[in-house]
């Protein structure tokens, strides 16, 4: 066969030749912005081009800072598309650790919100390598800023060739894009993705049996893309010629109710808290989501609670999915096999519950403490992945040797294998409860608690224990309604049938809110040290 090489820039290309009268809808701080694939692929090649004149070379970071928008996705064709590499930067993280990725990547030129200009203003005497920065604004002027050089994102394109030719010459196994994951200890670590595990990535997502990826496609990333590519949706949608809807900057439930309805959304993706506060919005006001073929979840368990009221309430498909910012991201996709018939809906329910099944391409272990566990349900152990968009480092990083060991990701993650081959995540192996010498699943509990009609959210941890070395606590979030309403008890009374006594939580704290990750995941660390804090205190 031909050894033609799968690179990034190809995957634009398609979308100009094929796609041309396609829209791509973006939302940015002044308006809705409708552009045409031919459009985005002269802005892509005049970025390029710009971004060329900048001095960037072959192999070199271009970072962003920035929502997900039409400029954004300019930036993920052009970067790659000339041969440097696009660096998605989280917003969100603390600016030590902006700083600390900026530099560790080396990043040349970075391309930044107008809103996000105020945070690099207070850190960029500590940049040790940018050379320019281009602000994503819809003027054709520069707002006032402290960065020098700076260049406003329109004029900087205004004047270069739309016809700017990608690098033709491009391994496919040289770096397109790159993105760090924040370490529960230390610094964030770097993963580089390659154009080839980009392009694979991208083939992965439009096959039937997983997000079904195509033309017909109305799509809505609301994961960040500076989250693992938002899921690889950007590149996917623009090779397979989906219309794409960019929901923009500090976007809210109810912004996302409005797109989903005006603009036909089919198929949508986030972490369950987005999904969590869409449902609320939903059923305060009458929203049509019936253009909804499909709510793809992932990032932390999705709540089955949740998972019911989208399939049975609003009558929307709902795919829970599982992956890392080391596997590009999807791994693994909960579908119904096709010889599934008989399942009753709470069976359905628990199955789409589920992490899912491994995407073609990939192989998987799960490593007990006696090898590999037995396909029963039962068995844990942590999840060994391995495949050609699975990294094999962290980017000049010690950590690596943690995580990569003998040609497999160890992903830190305990599951159980179904006898269809269906993985299931207990927990993390850091978050994993220990009571008694005998593991409990603190992700099965929060799912039974967050079935209640009162809870909104639910995050059980370990604390110490004298006697069972550690032991389960429920800390809940209650719905608005439902506030001061509610006493423990009812909630522990509502589990209970579900859960070996010795599994129940000890307690049930009622929080205002948990403290979320930089990418909207509970967080358990912090969550932890505040309730043992509460605990002594009381103590
Ligand atoms: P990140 O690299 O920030 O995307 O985080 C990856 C981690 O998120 C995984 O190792 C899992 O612990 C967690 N994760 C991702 N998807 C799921 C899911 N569907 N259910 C439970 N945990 C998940």
């Amino acid at each position: 066969m031909m050894n033609v090489p799968l690179t990034v820039g190809s995957l634009l290309e398609r979308a100009e030749k094929y796609f041309a009268k396609k829209q791509v809808i973006s939302r940015t701080h002044s308006r809705i912005h409708r552009l045409t694939y031919k459009e985005i692929g002269e802005r892509t090649r005049k970025l390029a081009h710009a971004l060329e004149g900048l001095g960037v070379k072959r192999g070199e970071r271009v970072g962003t800072l920035a929502w997900n928008h039409h400029r954004h996705l300019e930036a993920y064709f052009a970067a790659p598309g000339m041969g440097a590499v696009l660096h998605t930067i989280n917003i969100r993280l603390s600016p030590e650790d902006i700083t600390y990725i900026i530099n560790h990547a080396e990043d040349q030129v970075l391309l930044i919100d107008e809103d996000i200009l105020p945070l690099v203003e207070k850190i960029h005497h500590h940049f040790k390598t940018v050379k320019a920065y281009v602000i994503m604004t819809d003027q054709e002027e520069l707002p006032e800023t402290s960065l020098s050089p700076a260049y406003s994102y329109e004029k900087l394109i205004e004047d270069k060739d739309p016809n700017y030719a990608f690098a033709t010459d491009i391994d496919e196994n040289e770096p397109a894009g790159m993105c760090y994951t924040s370490a529960t200890t230390g610094k964030p670590k770097g993963v580089v993705y390659t154009h080839r595990g980009i392009v694979l990535h991208t083939f992965a997502l439009g096959l039937t049996d997983t997000v079904g990826l195509s033309e017909s496609d109305i799509a809505m990333a609301v994961v960040p893309m500076f989250h693992v590519n938002a899921w690889g949706m950007p590149f996917a949608c623009t090779w397979f010629g989906s219309t794409q809807v960019f929901p923009g900057p500090q976007f809210h439930p109810k912004l996302l109710a409005e797109l989903i309805e005006q603009e036909k959304v089919t198929v949508t993706a986030g972490v369950p808290t987005i999904w969590i506060g869409l449902l609320q919005v939903l059923e305060q006001g009458n929203y049509d989501t019936s253009s909804l073929r499909a709510v793809l979840c992932g990032g932390s368990a999705a709540p089955k609670g949740i998972i019911r009221i989208f399939e049975t309430k609003y009558k929307i498909p709902f795919l829970h999915a599982y992956g890392m910012t080391e596997t590009t991201p999807i791994a693994l996709l909960s579908r119904r096999k096709s010889y599934q018939t008989d399942l009753s809906e709470e069976e359905l329910l628990d199955l789409r519950a589920k992490q899912g099944m491994l995407v073609p391409g990939l192989e998987m272990k799960v490593i007990g403490d006696k090898g590999e566990v037995k396909w029963n349900g039962v068995e844990m152990g942590e999840l060994l992945i391995r495949g050609p968009w699975i990294a094999n480092e962290y980017y000049k990083d010690d950590r690596t040797k943690d995580a990569f060991k003998d040609g497999w990701l160890h992903t830190g993650d305990v599951a159980v294998v179904d006898e269809e081959g269906v993985v299931k995540l207990v927990d993390r192996t850091k978050d994993l409860i220990k009571s008694g010498g005998e593991w409990i699943s603190s992700v099965d509990l929060e799912n039974a608690l967050m079935a209640h009609e009162a809870v909104l959210e639910a995050c059980v941890i370990a604390v110490p224990h004298q006697e069972w070395q550690e032991r389960p606590i429920a800390c809940v979030v209650l719905k608005d309604a439902y506030k001061n309403k509610v006493e423990k008890e009812e909630l522990q009374e509502f589990i209970r049938p579900q859960f070996a006594k010795w599994w129940l939580p000890d307690d049930v704290l009622f929080l205002d809110e948990i403290p979320k990750t930089s990418v909207g995941k509970f967080q358990k660390m912090a969550l932890r040290k505040q309730v043992n804090e509460q605990l002594n205190n009381m103590a």
